[in-house]
């Protein structure tokens, strides 16, 4: 008997529609571009991640596995339609090709030139190609999600942790029912709703808003059997289309209950009913700078174990943000903050004059700052700052864990500015600090630190938090600001929760 043939790719962008960084080809592989073909199998291979779970599906099917492309970068605004078509190319002729099944790893919140819904385009143009391709998509938990795309899916499955540290499992799931259902097994169907209701990512968290019970009312669905997958979607701000939104998606079994779609249903609705409910718990309410510095201050005097973290949210790498907002900064070193880490300021400028000074030299810069951010009416403003240089490095890093565990990553090249009270690493290249070795790879141990400021919203609780005292929100400027009334929307679906009295 022929042996199947899978497509497996992984095309991720979480667009930043007010972010005023560009997204080269580049970008994609962080930096070193998209990967493809075996070079993108090697890359993902035994990762924690969609890519490799569809790749171990495959395997556990005796499915030769075809990967076109894998591709992924970190969010900013959205890449042309050149840099799009240069990604789907592959992906639509190993399609093209003929196939099985075809196996997406995607964000669910990429926006193109042109297209508010680059997902829902990926979809249906290789629904064009084969109508009757059963198709299955691992999304980000940050997913907008769109009619075409539900229209064009034959499963979908999501994360359901933040930190992301399933990503695995949530492909796992999508291949498996998909790898099921080309055996005769199940068959899948779909429901899905969404609600005007933009949810602030500070608030996405399960243990801080109402995701937390949504989860695992979804987890319990899944394993009563009900259902195959129930997947809660609860959106991504910062992208301004008119799919923004919390949403939920849910996969029955048709051949084993003649009910399915209406459980399926079912399960939905009430999944998005307690979002709906309780959706004042998905606003966030900022404590003022210099008030929550101060506060970390007095924490950190009396803490016995670990340092106090300082989460400097509003300009979060991880979701568009510039990465060189000095606001916060210059707040810890104006209340003088003593034995702080900072990681990490992408200043490229920076980096190049520190390398050019040299391990152990005395030097003064103008530091962050480099970048305007004019959707949100901000001017980059530097910081003038004194020290010596303590180290530098290459940047290549391998991830510790828990997320993306044994991933290779690149921070460009890095350096430690050491201004007394503060080690500040400054980087080449944009990276949000959710792993240790963001700090152990350049001589810093985050553990012994008094105070650690962090350029992350959500994400560095999953290396960060455990070795934590506590924890500070602090309220500096950037694009990935939780105040929603800073952004000019445009495309929203109006009325929409909270920015419309609805
Ligand atoms: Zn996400």
């Amino acid at each position: 008997m022929k042996s199947k043939r899978f497509v497996i790719a992984l095309i991720k962008h979480e667009t930043n529609t007010f972010s005023p960084i560009a997204t080269p080809l580049s970008a994609f592989g962080h930096g070193n571009g998209p990967s493809y073909g075996k070079d993108a199998l090697a890359a993902f291979a035994g990762s924690n991640t969609p890519f490799a779970a569809f790749l171990d599906i495959a395997r556990r099917e005796g499915a030769a596995a075809v990967t076109p492309v894998a591709a992924e970068s970190w969010p900013s605004n959205a890449a042309t339609r050149a840099t799009f078509e240069t990604l789907l190319q592959p992906l639509e002729a190993a399609v093209r090709a003929g196939c099985d099944a075809c196996f997406l790893d995607l964000h669910g919140a990429m926006v193109v030139e042109g297209c508010d819904d680059a997902e829902g385009e990926i979809l249906r143009r290789l629904r064009r190609i084969n109508p009757d391709l059963p198709i299955a998509v691992s999304f980000d938990y940050h997913t907008n999600l769109s009619p075409d795309i539900v229209a064009n899916a034959s499963v979908i499955t999501g994360y359901k942790t933040y930190p992301h540290v399933d990503m695995y499992e949530a492909g796992l799931l999508a291949g498996d029912i998909l790898a099921r259902s080309l055996r005769g097994q199940v068959r899948p169907v779909m429901a899905w709703g969404w609600l005007p209701l933009v949810s602030s990512i500070m608030r996405h968290a399960p243990e801080d808003g109402p995701s937390g019970d949504i989860l695992a009312y979804a987890r319990a669905m899944e394993k009563s059997g009900r259902v195959l997958a129930a997947t809660l979607l609860p959106g991504f701000a910062h992208a301004d289309t008119p799919y923004t939104g919390v949403s939920a998606v849910v996969v029955a079994d048709a051949l084993a209950d003649n009910q399915a779609q209406a459980a399926a249903q079912e399960v939905c609705e009430r999944m998005l009913a307690i979002a709906w409910e309780r959706r004042a718990e998905y606003a966030f309410q900022p404590e003022p700078l210099a008030q929550a510095v101060a506060r970390a201050r007095t924490l950190g005097a009396s803490a016995q174990a670990g340092p106090v973290l300082l989460i400097d949210h509003c300009d979060n790498c991880g979701s568009g943000g510039t990465q060189d907002v000095m606001l916060v900064v210059e707040e810890i070193l104006r209340q003088n903050l003593d034995d702080v880490a900072i990681a990490p300021i992408r200043d490229p400028e920076a980096v190049a004059q520190m390398v050019e000074a040299g391990i152990g030299a005395n030097v003064n810069l103008l530091l962050g700052g480099k970048t305007d951010m004019p959707s949100i009416g901000l001017a980059g403003r530097p910081l003038r700052i004194s020290g010596r240089v303590r180290n530098i490095t290459d940047g290549e890093i391998v991830f510790t864990g828990p997320m993306y565990t044994g991933l290779k990553s690149h921070l460009g090249r890095t350096a430690v500015l050491d201004t007394g009270r503060a080690q500040i690493v400054v980087t080449e290249r944009h990276h949000e600090p959710f792993d240790l070795v963001i700090f152990r790879h350049c001589g810093i141990e985050p553990t012994k630190k008094r105070y650690l400021m962090l350029k992350s919203r959500i994400h560095y609780r999953a290396g960060f938090k455990p070795i934590a005292a506590h924890i500070v929100e602090c309220a500096g400027a950037g694009v990935t600001n939780a105040d929603l009334s800073v952004y000019r929307y445009r495309k929203l679906a109006r009325p929409i929760y909270p920015l419309d009295a609805i």
